[in-house]
């Protein structure tokens, strides 16, 4: 793995880390407090080229490797991370599915105003009655004539309300795995009702939904990929979004570690700077570790889908382990400012509460450790 940024990489994470400090991190705080980020934060994101990356530039992509779409996610995560899902679940999981699996139809109707930022999109798997064991989904849609019927309901949707098409795994068939189909489905389409999810601990400013499926009625080439073929969908799209989400907790402990560094210089305990006592440099020692460990984790991913090899197995390690560090590097920032962590005028306890759902989405940690088992015993645990 080369560990020198290309010059094309290097502009970039400059790119993104100019952006982050101009329009992010100056709102972050506000955002969090009125439960919603600036909605003219997708359209600045578009323009940048950021929600098109990795996409080809005939469907209005910006090109671009896997390592440079890391760069900035990790920038984006360090910025806000309730900006960061939005683009890891718009593009990470909903734009590149439809460039991966879809017909030329599918993605010349989508693609262009996803990169764009003119439109987002969500990505409903999990259900009220199903999370971790997603292949046991009960929303099913039925074919009728030309078109298929879905009824059923979503929960923890990111980006819910704000999305203009939603990717919908539905049982067409079978129980189990086999039997899942996957749907574009625009979230005008009637019968499609969505309220948000209020009160969560972090991420506050991103909008989360629960959707219900009252006969919504799609035509048969809404379905994205074969007929049954809906979990490889997800699994596949849920591979590559783990790597994306363990970006933003590089992000996430990037940012503890600034915030801890400016503190414990500058504030004064026993005649002199905090961070002349040892036990405060060992814990701005320790979250440096955690960066550097997890952000290395997160680029071999990125270069190994470069090279075409196997990154699934990798991609669950990367996010297990950062997602793991950020919660414990946001909570030791949080130590080392005192008393003024636990007020939101310093952005430390946003980072905790963040961090927090890292461990749970795309995965829980536990999940990534039953993946990372199988891998290596070919015994299946679940
Ligand atoms: C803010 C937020 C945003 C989200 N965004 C999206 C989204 O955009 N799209 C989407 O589809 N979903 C989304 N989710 C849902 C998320 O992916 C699920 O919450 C997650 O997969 C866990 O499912 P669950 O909450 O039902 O927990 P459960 O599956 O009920 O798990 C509860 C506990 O049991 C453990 N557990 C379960 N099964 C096993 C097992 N076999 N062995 C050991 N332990 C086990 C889990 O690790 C966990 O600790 C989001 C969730 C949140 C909180």
């Amino acid at each position: 793995m080369n560990l020198e940024l290309s010059e094309e990489q290097a502009a970039v994470r400059e790119l993104a880390a100019d952006f982050v400090n101009r329009e992010i991190v100056p709102h972050a705080t506000a955002w969090d407090r009125a439960e919603e980020v600036d909605r003219g934060i997708v359209k600045k994101l578009g323009a940048l080229g950021f929600l098109g990356l990795t996409i080809p530039e005939q469907y209005g992509g910006s090109g671009g490797d896997h390592l440079a779409y890391v760069l900035v996610t990790e920038e984006l995560g360090r910025g806000d991370s309730s900006v960061r899902g939005l683009l890891s679940v718009s593009l990470g999981l909903v734009a590149k599915s439809i460039n991966h699996w879809g017909t030329e139809e599918q993605k010349q109707r989508w693609l262009p105003r996803l990169c764009a930022g003119e439109a987002l999109g969500c990505f409903a798997l999990t259900e009220p009655g199903t999370g971790s064991d997603a292949g046991n989904l009960t929303t099913r849609a039925v074919r009728d004539g030309d078109s298929w019927v879905i009824n059923g309901a979503k929960m923890f949707i990111t980006n819910g309300t704000w999305a203009e098409v939603a990717l919908v795994f539905a049982r067409t068939g079978e129980a189990g795995h086999q039997g899942v189909s996957a749907f574009l489905v625009p979230t005008d389409t009637p019968g499609l009702t969505r309220t948000t999810v209020h009160g969560k601990l972090g991420l506050r400013g991103q909008p989360t939904a629960e959707l219900a499926f009252a006969d919504v009625r799609v035509p048969a080439d809404a379905m994205l990929g074969p007929e049954g073929k809906g979990f490889n969908v997800a699994m596949s799209a849920l591979a590559k979004g783990r790597m994306s989400v363990a970006a933003g907790c590089v992000g996430i402990i990037a940012a503890s570690l600034d915030a801890a560094v400016a503190y414990a210089t500058q504030r004064e305990q026993f005649g002199k700077p905090i961070a002349a006592h040892q036990l405060v440099q060992e814990m701005l020692a320790d979250i440096k570790v955690e960066l550097d460990a997890a952000r290395l984790l997160v680029w071999r991913v990125a270069d190994l889908i470069e090279r075409g090899l196997p990154f699934q197995t990798e991609s669950s390690v990367a996010k297990l382990y950062a997602s793991e560090a950020a919660v414990k590097a946001a909570n030791t920032a949080l130590q080392v400012f005192g008393g003024y962590g636990f007020i939101d005028e310093y952005p430390v306890g946003k980072y905790v509460r963040d961090a927090r759902v890292m461990t749970l989405y795309e995965g829980t940690s536990q999940i990534q450790k039953l993946l990372i088992g199988r891998a290596l015993t070919g015994v299946n645990a679940f």
